[in-house]
């Protein structure tokens, strides 16, 4: 076996950016890497499908992660990482196994925490279980004021407003009135796709007759009603819906982390100051969190990786493009604007796809990957 036939990646993750990560690795290096997937998740779960779920949508897909490592020809480590030990240059996982690595990279995702104590905190898992009461309570015309909030950012951008807007539909079909409220701390709605984005967000709201309060946090009170801040006032709601807040996972052993557990990355997705350790997706501290950006900075640490395992190739920085596809109207929305150190340029708002093979999730090897697998 030759030397570079050794080189050994470690992927910790099973989500977006480690399944991307995995696919654009092995096509590069091919086997001169011996990949290793280390994560005690049996599954892919296309999380964004999940919002159609309570409203009688089709059920988010789920991928065996045992099809991709056989085709990939990966190891599967089915445990969770523990610790990094950076200079020793070896993982721990939560069941004491110790995994050495040439090149690691962390993929695991954010820590998700409920805001506050008396709503409904969105669990992307089981959010049919959870909304299905709401949705009966709405047709029913039980509940008829309604508040999504975003407690704070970084957030997912997308899924409360798909609810939203979805919700509001709903009750329009069933001829009840209600009044649809989302509070958000974004300057506009979906401000990280730009302005022509949000501009088209904003006329579709209306549309849908959602009204939207932006710059705003909320407070839920012990019995139950809104306080809304920067005006403090008293939002008075039969129900409030909450995404839960992001932090970073504070991985034992990796340093760096911001204030709120995230990992800055240099343009290869490289964690700042630590040698062949890198990272991608929610985890780290790219202000966006959303998987289309998780698959591209996954593709950059992948290539920067694959050099360090002797590919010939240029490894390429991340040049981020944010591409979106809003559900809840009554047509599709597709959003996309380019990122330049996190402000959106060359924003773009279209009900015809902006950009080819249109998905929910942009992830340019995974996505196509898996319809293939769905496709027989
Ligand atoms: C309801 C909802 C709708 C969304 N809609 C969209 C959308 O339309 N478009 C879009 O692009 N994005 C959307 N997003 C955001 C997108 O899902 C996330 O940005 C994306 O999943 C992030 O990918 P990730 O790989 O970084 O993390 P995750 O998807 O969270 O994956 C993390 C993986 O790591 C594993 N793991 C956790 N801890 C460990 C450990 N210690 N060791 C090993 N493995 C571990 C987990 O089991 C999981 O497999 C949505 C999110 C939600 C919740």
């Amino acid at each position: 076996m030759s030397q570079q036939a050794a080189f050994r990646a470690v992927i910790a993750g099973g989500g977006v950016a480690a399944l991307e990560a995995a696919l654009t690795l092995r096509y590069l290096a091919g086997e001169r890497a011996r990949i290793t997937l280390l994560t005690s998740a049996e599954e892919f779960v296309y999380r964004a499908q999940a919002v159609r779920e309570p409203f009688a949508g089709p059920v988010a897909r789920r991928h065996p992660l045992a099809r991709l490592v056989d085709d990939l020809n990966l190891e599967h480590h089915r445990a969770g990482l523990a610790s990094v030990e950076i200079d020793a240059r070896t993982v721990t996982t939560d069941t004491g196994d110790l995994l050495e690595f040439d090149a690691l990279l962390l993929a695991v995702g954010a820590r998700q925490q409920p805001r506050f104590r008396h709503a409904l905190n969105l669990d992307d898992r089981n959010l049919d279980e959870q909304l299905h009461g709401l949705i009966q309570d709405v047709e029913a015309g039980i509940s008829r004021r309604l508040a999504f909030v975003i407690p704070s950012e970084p957030s997912w951008p997308l899924p409360i407003y798909e609810l939203a807007l979805q919700t509001a539909r709903r009750a329009y079909e069933m001829g009840v009135d209600v009044h649809v409220t989302i509070i958000t701390p974004e300057p506009a709605p979906l401000a990280v796709f730009g302005a022509a984005a949000s501009t088209a967000v904003v006329k579709l709201l209306a549309d849908s007759r959602v009204t939207t309060l932006t710059r705003s946090s909320a407070a839920v009170t012990d019995d139950g009603q809104l306080l809304v801040h920067p005006a403090d006032r008293v939002l008075r709601v039969d129900r409030i819906v909450a995404l839960p807040e992001l932090y970073g996972p504070l991985l034992k052993g990796v340093p760096g982390a911001d204030d709120r557990g995230f990992l800055p990355v240099d343009g290869h997705c490289a964690v700042r100051g630590v040698e062949r350790v890198f990272a991608a997706g929610d985890l780290t501290s790219f202000p966006i969190k959303h998987g289309g950006l998780a698959a591209q900075q996954a593709q950059a640490a992948a290539e920067a990786i694959a050099v360090l395992a002797g590919a010939q190739i240029d490894a390429q920085p991340l040049r981020p493009t944010i591409q979106g596809l809003l559900i809840g109207g009554p047509r599709p929305l597709y959003l996309r604007a380019r990122l330049t150190d996190g402000v959106a340029t060359d924003s773009e708002a279209s009900e015809e796809p902006l950009w080819s093979d249109a998905r929910k999730l942009a992830a340019p090897r995974l996505a196509p990957y898996l319809d293939a697998i769905d496709q027989g």
